[in-house]
């Protein structure tokens, strides 16, 4: 088998695999490869025709492919080495990668790897919805690639299930194209999508959300789906007899959330956070496992792109610090944790104190309080917000942090 050497691998051509590559050829090193299993760089963004991608970045409404164009300019301009339709098949812990591209098989042995492989979406099978099992359910993200990319209508009479973005901007694309969007339902309390897809994509055309109700039944005896039947839910998203109706239509599309693609990652023996299911990274975004980096999607599943590329281009710059042999591996490291109000913090250590950028996602929506980073009794700053909510991520901007003067950190809203 050919077996090649590199001194940095990067894995996944979407935003975060192509703003590592920039970084790091920018801090120096020569010798990458991006690796992308699709024809085209660029990841989710090329079924993304909506706009909203850069505003934070660019200060621009960027459709995806515009967006991810900006970076694979960049990539050619400093000829950086793609393979694209080159599937990673496996990743070892010594950094020993298998590669397939058309039918050939090779080797890669690397001085460091970013894993940068995006997310997949949950399905039916995650949510054990019981019924028929009829064509007409797919997921959200699935129909848009049909819809935006193959030019494939999937139905003409839509529900939706989750309120995840995903699935609110397919409510006004699936509209837009001609179907009838009868309702998004959403089994929790509050929308798990940003509020200005709301506006956007449901208030806009006239498309009700329906809080707190779910899908427990799916109607289809002849191959199709009929409908659903959907219930109101309690505070333990149990359904609440009495409330269920049946909704008809041809089309189920689920947002439901969507799963960081870390088989690589497991294989790597790479721990990974159970509530994030991403590695554990430092503030440099490296693994537990040394030379081996996390980013974008695949590291925590967020809201907006342009925080994808900043912390992409963090995990670049610093695989080619640890190539270059400048990234110190030993001294002392402090563990963040998440508090009160806070369902997790990435990093999950902070090592080196370089420019400290902290993010989270809190537990509940809330309204005026105030965001706290605590060494124990310490409290190292404090902001304040109008509100917060679990689809949105909070970064807070720590600066520099001398690590040998603190015990550890502790995120909290009060
Ligand atoms: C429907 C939708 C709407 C969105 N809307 C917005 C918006 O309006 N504004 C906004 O800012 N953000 C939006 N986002 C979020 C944003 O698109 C994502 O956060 C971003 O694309 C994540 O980038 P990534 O590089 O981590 O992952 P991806 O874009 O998923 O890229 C991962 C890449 O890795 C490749 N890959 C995976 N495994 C392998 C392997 N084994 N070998 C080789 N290649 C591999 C994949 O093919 C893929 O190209 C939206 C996302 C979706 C899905």
């Amino acid at each position: 088998m050919i077996r090649e050497k590199h001194d940095l691998v990067i894995i996944g051509g979407g935003p975060a695999g192509l703003a590592a590559a920039v970084a790091a050829k920018e801090a120096g090193c020569d010798d990458i490869v991006l690796i992308e299993r699709d024809r085209i760089l660029g990841g989710i963004l090329n079924q993304c025709i909506h706009d909203g991608f850069g505003l934070h970045r660019f200060k621009e409404a960027l459709s995806g492919p515009e967006y991810a164009y900006r970076f694979i300019k960049k990539v050619r301009e400093l000829q950086i080495p793609v393979m694209e339709k080159t599937i990673v098949l496996d990743l070892s812990k010594d950094k020993i990668l298998r590669v397939s591209r058309e039918g050939e098989i090779k080797e890669i042995e690397a001085k460091a790897v970013v894993l940068a492989m995006g997310c997949r979406e949950r399905t039916r099978g995650a949510l054990s919805i019981p019924g028929h099992r009829p064509a007409g359910v797919y997921t959200a993200g699935t129909v848009q690639n049909l819809v935006n990319l193959e030019n494939i209508m999937p139905g003409k009479h839509v529900v939706i299930l989750g309120s995840g973005d995903i699935g609110l901007i397919m409510a006004r694309r699936m509209t837009l194209e001609g179907a009838k969007v009868e309702a998004v339902f959403e089994v929790l309390p509050y929308s798990s999508g940003l509020q200005r897809n709301i506006r956007q994509c449901l208030d806009d055309y006239g498309i009700p959300l329906y809080l707190s109700t779910t899908v427990i039944d799916i109607y289809g005896p002849n191959g199709r789906v009929e409908g659903v039947t959907v219930a109101q839910v309690d505070e333990k998203r149990r359904p609440i007899a009495g409330t269920e109706r049946f909704v008809p239509c041809d089309t189920l599309l689920l947002s439901v959330g969507l799963i960081p693609e870390n088989e690589l990652t497991r294989e790597a023996e790479v721990c990974i956070n159970n509530i994030t299911q991403g590695a554990d990274v430092d503030d440099c975004c490296m693994t537990k496992t040394p030379g081996v980096f996390a980013c974008g999607n695949v590291l925590h599943v967020h809201d907006l792109v342009d925080f994808v590329s900043m912390e992409a281009e963090r995990a670049g710059r610093n695989a080619a610090r640890y190539v270059a042999g400048e990234l110190c591996e030993d001294g002392k490291e402090i563990a963040v944790k998440p508090g009160e109000g806070v369902r997790y913090v990435v990093p999950q250590r902070i090592k080196h104190g370089d420019n400290v950028s902290l993010a989270f996602r809190v537990t509940t929506p809330s309204r005026d309080k105030v965001i706290e980073v605590r060494d124990g009794d310490r409290v190292l700053k404090t902001r304040k917000e109008t509100r917060l909510h679990p689809a949105e991520m909070v970064w807070v901007d720590m600066g520099e942090m001398d690590v040998s003067d603190i015990s550890s950190l502790e995120v909290r809203v009060r």
